[in-house]
């Protein structure tokens, strides 16, 4: 179990459409992501630890938008400021060929771009990993995983509504979920609380390490 993390204050920081938009990188951030339904919203509440301020929408068709959160975090070195960022969910069945055209782009700029960027917490739906056509069902995310490694970013994979399997089969499905898509799986059941706590410590594993892009700009106010 990892300890539990203290939260300061969370807020709502910008919704943006395209870069110029985007927060001043000026604080390390995380971004979270996931298909439609994941459980990112929850999850989104449980890592600021406020009901609501990400919206639990299940109204799909926002998928041009990237929502981003400050977050304080109490730790032994004092406190800790991060930004997250909720990437827009994918996967709608009844999205335009061009909205969808859009997501990719967007994702895509952002991704690569974002010079801040420590790590990325890529969701999947605990009974998508445990189904026999787990290929096709997680074939986004394994896309995914491999184009963020490509591009040198860390991917934390994480099994989102742990609770729905029974507590015997949670283990064994992440296992297969980390031979997926790399990495440790972090289990969390964020309606229930769990598994958050830890995806914190892993996320802040990642904030403490500069990017290369923040080593070769030498930005002091950039480490942590
Ligand atoms: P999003 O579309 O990815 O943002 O997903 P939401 O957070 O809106 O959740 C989608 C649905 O899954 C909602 O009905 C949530 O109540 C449910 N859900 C989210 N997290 C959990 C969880 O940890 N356990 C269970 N059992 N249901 C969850």
């Amino acid at each position: 179990m990892s300890p539990p993390m203290h939260i300061l204050r969370s807020e709502f920081v910008a919704s943006a459409p395209s870069r110029a938009q985007w927060p001043t990188p000026d604080l390390p951030e995380v971004a979270i992501c996931g298909r439609s339904n994941v459980g990112k919203s929850t999850l989104l509440n449980a890592l600021l630890g406020r009901r609501g301020l990400a919206r639990v929408s299940r109204t799909p068709g926002r998928t041009r938008l990237i929502n981003f959160f400050q977050t304080t975090l109490a730790s032994p070195q004092g406190p800790r400021s991060v930004l997250l960022a909720d990437l827009p969910g994918y996967g709608y069945a009844e999205v335009s060929r061009s909205e969808r055209a859009g997501w990719q782009a967007m994702m895509e700029e952002y991704l690569s771009r974002r010079e801040n960027l420590r790590s990325v917490a890529l969701l999947c739906d605990a009974r998508r990993v445990v189904d026999p056509r787990i290929a096709e069902l997680l074939f986004d995310e394994t896309e995914l995983a491999g184009y963020l490694r490509g591009l040198g970013r860390k991917v934390i994979s994480v099994l989102t509504k742990a609770d729905k399997l029974p507590k015997s089969e949670r283990k064994p499905a992440a296992q297969v979920l980390s031979r997926v898509l790399g990495g440790k799986a972090v289990i969390c059941a964020a309606e229930h609380g769990e598994g958050v706590d830890e995806l914190w410590q892993r996320l802040l594993l990642t904030v403490n390490e500069k990017t290369a892009s923040e080593q070769v700009s030498g930005d002091e106010r950039l480490i942590f």
